[in-house]
Order: structure tokens, then sequence, then C-alpha cells
């Protein structure tokens, strides 16, 4: 036993526990050795079902037969859970949200509705653990409310977190190429993407552009003040079933040479190696020197999905760099990296087995 392990396992709720994010959730924590899945909650469609039957299981491993049989509940603040896991629609998220942290629940969150208030952290917690600390200066009632950034900004910022802190990022032009996955149950037509590419994903360019500077800013009391750090982001849907592929090219405030930036992102280990968290990955960033990697088919799936994958690092003839980077968008880009945030949490003392 670790010294950040909790003494017994943290019973859990999902909510959105049926969508895509809510699913992989499911399928992550099944077996977890810090929390247990005690609640499944959805909408009105779901609650009252056999889990099985509620949710349409699109996950590549089976569904874990601890919560087939479980009951659907309504979304409703109860009071077996206090960590609670968000995976709702963001059309839903931000008032239920409030809700539950208001009755004292430590919701840990997917939705885009309060990453970027200003008491709520927005975490990877490789990049900007110190930022939990803001949880402290929240107003929602007993529980709080932290937060997983998008998808796409996780697997930008993973390539960008270690250079920022040992060279500077000053300017940021980034193109992705985003799974359809991303786009939740039932997802894209497949009239819409097939043999296509749709150069529109909504809010997701201002998301990118607004969360990368919050992440990699600096904790001042209550807040966080912004890094001063341009990004510039063009958000592509192409038909591939998981993992977001981003092409960046990034300006640095100090010169460095192509095998400095490498060993950066090689060597980068942080509090959740340390803390030896369970799903912390460990090597976080890795970078490939095959010429044609990263591809999502191929390297997706490394240590569990929880790392990034990065190649193709060349001179720019605009900025100082371009480099390729690849995340899997619904694990180290949602229900990985939510499960990797709670695990800080606790491992943080911001909550225990016996709350
Ligand atoms: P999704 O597949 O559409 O799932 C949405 C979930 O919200 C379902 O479980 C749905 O339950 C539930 N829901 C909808 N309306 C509700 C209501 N009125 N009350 C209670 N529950 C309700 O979406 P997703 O892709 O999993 O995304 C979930 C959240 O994570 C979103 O906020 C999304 O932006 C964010 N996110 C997604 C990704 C990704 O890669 N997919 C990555 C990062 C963040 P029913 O099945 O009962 O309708």
């Amino acid at each position: 036993m670790t010294q950040s392990e909790p003494r017994a396992r943290i019973p859990v709720a999902v909510l959105g526990a049926t969508g895509s994010v809510g699913q992989r959730m499911v399928a992550l924590l099944d077996g977890h050795p810090w929390f247990e899945t005690a609640a499944l909650m959805a909408s009105e469609r779901s609650a009252g079902r056999p889990y099985r039957e509620a949710a349409t299981w699109v996950q590549p491993t089976a569904i874990p037969a601890s919560v087939a049989h479980m009951t659907v509940e309504p979304t409703e603040p109860e009071s077996r859970c206090r960590l609670v896991f968000s995976a709702l629609d963001a059309s839903v998220a931000g008032p239920v949200e409030r809700a539950f942290a208001g009755a004292g629940h430590f919701v840990v969150s997917n939705a885009r509705n309060h990453r970027m208030d200003r008491s709520v952290p927005l975490i990877i917690p490789e990049v900007n653990p110190d930022h939990l600390d803001l949880v402290r200066s929240q107003s929602f009632g007993p529980g709080a409310i932290v937060t997983n950034p998008n998808c796409s900004t996780i697997g930008l910022v993973l390539a960008l977190g270690p250079l920022h802190r040992v060279f500077g990022v000053r300017r940021v032009n980034v193109v992705t190429m985003q799974a359809i996955s991303g786009a939740g149950l039932p997802g894209v037509a497949s009239m819409e993407i097939m043999d296509n590419v749709v150069p529109f994903i909504g809010g997701e360019e201002e998301k990118m552009e607004r969360e990368t500077r919050k992440i990699l800013g600096e904790l001042s009391g209550d807040h966080v003040r912004d890094a001063d750090v341009v990004v510039s982001a063009h958000c592509n849907r192409v038909p591939v079933v998981d993992g977001h592929t981003e092409c960046v090219s990034v300006a640095l405030e100090t010169r460095a040479a192509p095998n400095e930036l490498i060993s950066v992102w090689n060597e980068f280990v942080s509090e959740p190696q340390s803390l030896g968290l369970p799903t912390a990955p460990t090597q976080p960033v890795r970078y490939l020197s095959d010429e044609s990697a990263p591809q999502p088919r191929l390297h997706r799936d490394i240590d569990g999905g929880m790392a990034a994958s990065i190649g193709r690092l060349r001179p720019c003839p605009l900025f100082d760099y371009k480099f390729v980077v690849l995340s899997h968008n619904t694990i180290r880009g949602a229900a990985g990296g939510a499960i990797l945030l709670a695990e800080l949490a606790v491992a943080r003392g911001l909550l225990t087995a016996d709350d």
C-alpha cells in the first residue's frame, strides 16, 4: 500500500453512464484498485432499465459482469457516493453538476460547462497538478467540481506542457484530425463521414485555444493567470473510430535543438508517476522515431491509451518546429484522464474512503 492509497475502495457514481465516455469510464473502473462503481445514472430514457439494455455497448471489451445487471438510476444526488464522474451531455451538465456539488459530491467532469469557471481547476494531472488547490476557493456548497479538458486539448497540451516548462512556448498552430467517437453516441452519420473529412466541429477550436492557456497558466491565489501563449486551432472530423491526430507548429521562447525537445518529451514524468497512481502511464509522452508515426490504429493504445505519442519533429519555416501528436480521445482525452484526475485528488487528500 502506497502512502496515497485509500484504506478501502471508494464507491463512485457515473453520470451519463450510457454514453460513449460513460461506457469507457465503466469499462476502465472495472477492477479499479481504489474505486468501485456503485451507481450508474443517465437520462429518463434509460432510468429504471438494466444497464446492459440501456447502454448500446460500443467498447472493444465486454460489458463488465459487475455492472451489466445494475439498474440505471435517474440523475439525482444521493448519499452513497461522494465521488461522482460526470460524462453528461453538455446540454444538461452545467446545472446538474452544480446540484451534485451543492449536495456535497466531489464531481470530476468531462463536460465543457464549468471548465473556464474562475474557481474550477482544469487539469491534466502531469501538467498542472497544483491547480487542484483551486477547489479550496469554490463556493458550490460542501462539494466540489474539477474538470478534465477537451479531448483535443489534452493531446496538444501533453506535448506542449513539457516544452513550456523547459523552453517556454510562445505561439502554436494546430490542425486536428479527430475521431468519430469524440462526437458521442450514436455518433456522426455514416453518410456524413465515410469517404469524407468534415472541416468543422462546433466550439472545438475556441475550446482548444482557451483551455490551453488556462492549463499552461500559473496558479495565483484563487484563480489561474492564463499563460501568455497564442494558439490557433483548426479542427476536422475524419473517418477514424478512436484517436485524435494533431499537426502542430510551435514557436519557443528559447532556442533548442531537436534532440533536446525529444529528450524533454521522453524524460517527462510528473506527480502521477512519482505517486504511483494506478491509471498513470509510465511514460506520459513518447517520441516515436519511425518517419510515418504516430498513427491512430497503431499507436492510440500505448500504455493503456493513456500515453500521447509524438513523431515527425522537424524545422518549421513559419515557427521553430513542427510535429505530430496522437492521443486516445475517450481514454486519455476523457474517461481515463478523469479517473487519473480523481486518483490525484485522493492522493492529495481532497477526498477519502471515509467521506
Ligand atoms: P454521449 O455519448 O452523447 O452521452 C451522453 C450521456 O448523457 C448519455 O449517458 C445520456 O443518457 C446522458 N444524458 C443526456 N441527456 C440527459 C439528461 N437530460 N439527464 C441525464 N443524463 C442525460 O456523449 P459523450 O461523447 O459520452 O460525451 C459525454 C460528455 O463528455 C460530453 O459533455 C462531451 O462533450 C464530453 N467529452 C466527450 C469526449 C469524447 O471523446 N466522446 C471527450 C471529452 C469530453 P441517455 O443514454 O439516457 O440519453
